[in-house]
């Protein structure tokens, strides 16, 4: 009996947000509007994602003794992610600095913080959470060496979903474990390295990853949607037609979505198509954590 449909294994930020009328050159200072202070990181992103649609989640990541750890805690546990892996201490939460010009864009400066002390010994200590767990998921926005140990503490009978995000080139050990490899284009040219040149299309790229050691592997393509690739081939998977406000948050939403369908025992494109809609639902309201929809609500879209 598995007491979680889907463990998450990552990061969690406090996303710290100012409107600018223009970026500060060096030295220079300038005015911006009112704080606005999100939870955020992917790890967090996911679990909340997860636990919104109604799957038993957990989160195993660590955050600082302080105000923004404790906002990342009632965010997880208001949608309902038992927290008792998210480990208290050892530096400062880990900080998203996002400046928003008029135009929209963002420029970012992250800050670690805890996410970076989330180490192997504390993937280890965890055991009963693995054990307990269909599948677990995780990102890159923890050390590379707890990913790795992440892969090696999986129990026989669950699944693990990789999302590299940010992307950085992996240990094949790691890539094997991937039930699927979860990536956008940047994603997998970042992973592909030289070998992206022998391609030029998604479907290219998603049987060049495969070739790396994954059991499966998922391109996301924003609005046009996503391919899955496995033994059984490459397959596309269309987008939701929506409006888009703004798309914060639909890789998170759409990999715990994936992660979540295939615990219960979906094939890789059921579970696509079911994170397809959840990824359209998302990006109808502006935000991450805030726009990730209920199960309701997707079946309603
Ligand atoms: P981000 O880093 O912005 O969170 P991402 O690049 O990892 O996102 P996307 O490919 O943008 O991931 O989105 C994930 C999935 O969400 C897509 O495969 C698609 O199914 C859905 N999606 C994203 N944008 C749209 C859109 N504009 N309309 C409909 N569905 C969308």
């Amino acid at each position: 009996m598995n007491d979680y449909d889907l463990l998450v294994v990552g990061s969690a930020n406090a996303d710290l947000v100012i409107g600018v009328e223009r970026r500060p050159d060096a030295g220079e200072t300038v005015l911006g509007s009112d704080l606005v202070v999100h939870p955020g990181g992917k790890g967090a992103n996911q679990a909340v994602a997860a636990a919104r649609l109604g799957a038993r989640t957990a989160l195993l990541a660590r955050v600082g003794d302080d105000a923004h750890g404790r906002l990342l805690l009632d965010s997880q546990r208001e949608a309902g992610v038992d927290t008792v892996g998210v480990l208290v201490g050892g530096a400062p939460t880990g900080v998203a600095l996002i400046t928003v010009d008029p135009s929209g864009d963002n420029s970012i400066v992250v800050s670690p913080g805890a996410n970076g002390r989330l180490t192997p010994d504390d993937v280890r200590a965890a055991g009963s959470l693995f054990h307990a767990a269909r599948v677990v998921s995780t990102q890159l926005e923890i050390p590379l060496e707890t990913v790795v140990e992440v892969a090696r503490s999986l129990a026989p009978d669950s699944r693990f979903v990789l999302n590299p995000s940010p992307p950085r080139p992996l240990p094949g050990e790691v890539l094997a474990a991937c039930d699927p490899l979860i990536v956008n284009e940047h994603e997998a040219k970042v992973i592909l390295g030289e070998a992206a040149r022998a391609g030029e299309e998604p479907e290219d790229w998603a049987r060049l990853l495969l070739a790396k050691g994954p059991r499966s592997v998922v391109v996301t393509l924003g609005g046009e949607g996503a391919l899955v690739a496995s033994s059984d081939g490459v397959l596309r998977i269309p987008s939701v037609k929506v409006r888009a406000v703004d798309t914060t948050g639909a890789g998170d939403s759409f990999t715990a979505a994936l992660a979540w369908r295939l615990g219960l025992g979906e094939s890789l494109a059921e579970a696509a198509a079911y994170a397809a809609r959840v990824g359209a639902a998302t990006v109808t309201r502006e935000g991450a954590q805030v726009s990730f929809p209920t199960a309701g609500e997707v079946a309603a879209l």
